[in-house]
């Protein structure tokens, strides 16, 4: 279980959501906290109308909907699919996360309770593809952070495994994998845990799980035989990167068992940053570490900065050297 620290504090929701059984058990679940009716769960005026520095509070919230859009978008990447499923949005506030640079105020967790339906899609499109494609279900939310409050993902699991073609991913910064270990999950599943070093989940990924027990849930889920895989993802460049991510790579040739790094695959994401994130950090965590940095990022169009071509690829050196060294075999899928 999670320290979710009394979240949620409240429940906005759509009436449309307590005809689903799982809209139901939520409504039980949560029926001390208030429960405010609206009428979408894109639009929610009282957090539309909220200043930066409320940012923080309103993350506290709840909203319940109905999923209504389930178009697939194509992926090269681990997936060869992103899937809209079951939540949007997350209680964390990793000061990146690039759900805020797209909903601006608007990244609390929105959980979908018409799950059978998202799910029958799923499987369908599973079973009609030509070749076992891999299904991306956790790119807009935190599905491990999610499944504390709905319980969904060894329900999704275990429906994939009986039911589906290809695999399921999905990534995640929580360690709440207990209810996932003893899963029927046929080998369907594709989990990904994305670690940083201490000090950057510290004072940026705030609210997610410490480096030692996200690398102690990836080997658990290793050793139940889920095929896994690691995110280095965001690299931060602070000053000083170059100690604390080689201090990091050094920790998981430590730390991870043997079967991890026999089976593990890495995935490298740089930071990117917007002028929205920007503005609302600065105001909502006015004492937090600034992440936007003039000197070493340059623009990427559309508000987005991202870090120096030159500095870039010497970061991507850097960690490629250090992997090799500590951790022999293991492959970078990507850089990006
Ligand atoms: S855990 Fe993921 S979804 Fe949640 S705030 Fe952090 S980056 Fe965003």
């Amino acid at each position: 279980m999670l320290n979710l620290n009394g979240f949620p504090d409240a429940v906005y929701f759509e009436a449309e959501a307590l005809d689903y059984p799982l809209g139901r058990e939520l409504y039980s679940k949560y029926r001390a906290l208030p429960w405010h009716e609206i009428e979408s769960h894109n639009a929610i005026a009282e957090m539309q109308r909220s200043e930066n520095r409320e940012f923080p509070r309103l993350k506290r919230h709840l909203v319940v909907g109905v999923r209504k859009t389930h178009k697939y978008v194509q992926n090269h990447k681990v997936s060869d699919w992103l899937v809209p499923y079951t939540s949007s949005g997350c209680a964390a506030m990793c000061l990146y996360c690039y759900l805020v640079c797209n909903y601006n105020k608007c990244s609390y967790l929105r959980v979908f309770v018409n799950r059978e339906q998202m799910m029958e899609t799923l499987l369908r499109r599973a079973k009609a593809s030509k070749e076992p494609q891999t299904f991306e279900i956790g790119s807009n939310s935190d599905l491990v952070l999610e499944n504390e409050i709905t319980g969904n993902l060894p329900w999704t699991i275990e429906r994939f495994a009986e039911g589906g073609r290809g695999s399921i991913t999905f990534p995640t910064k929580f360690s709440a994998v207990a209810p996932l270990l003893k899963l029927k999950h046929e080998g369907r599943t594709i989990f990904r845990m994305s670690l940083n070093p201490p000090e950057i989940i510290k004072k940026v990924e705030l609210g997610t799980s410490p480096l030692p027990e996200r690398i102690k849930a990836l080997n658990e889920m290793c050793e139940a035989g889920y095929k896994v895989g690691i995110l280095l993802a965001p690299v931060i460049m602070l000053p000083g990167w170059e100690k604390i991510y080689g201090e990091l790579i050094e920790e998981m040739e430590a730390e991870l068992s043997e079967s991890v790094k026999k089976q593990a695959f890495i995935e490298i994401i740089f930071m990117t940053y917007s002028y929205v994130q920007n503005i609302i950090n600065t105001e909502a965590f006015p004492g937090a570490v600034k992440l936007f940095d003039r000197e070493r990022m340059t623009g990427r169009g559309r508000g987005k900065y991202c870090y120096k071509e030159t500095l870039r690829v010497e970061g991507e050196a850097f960690l490629r050297e250090h992997i090799k060294r500590s951790l022999g075999g293991m492959p970078v899928l990507y850089v990006v």
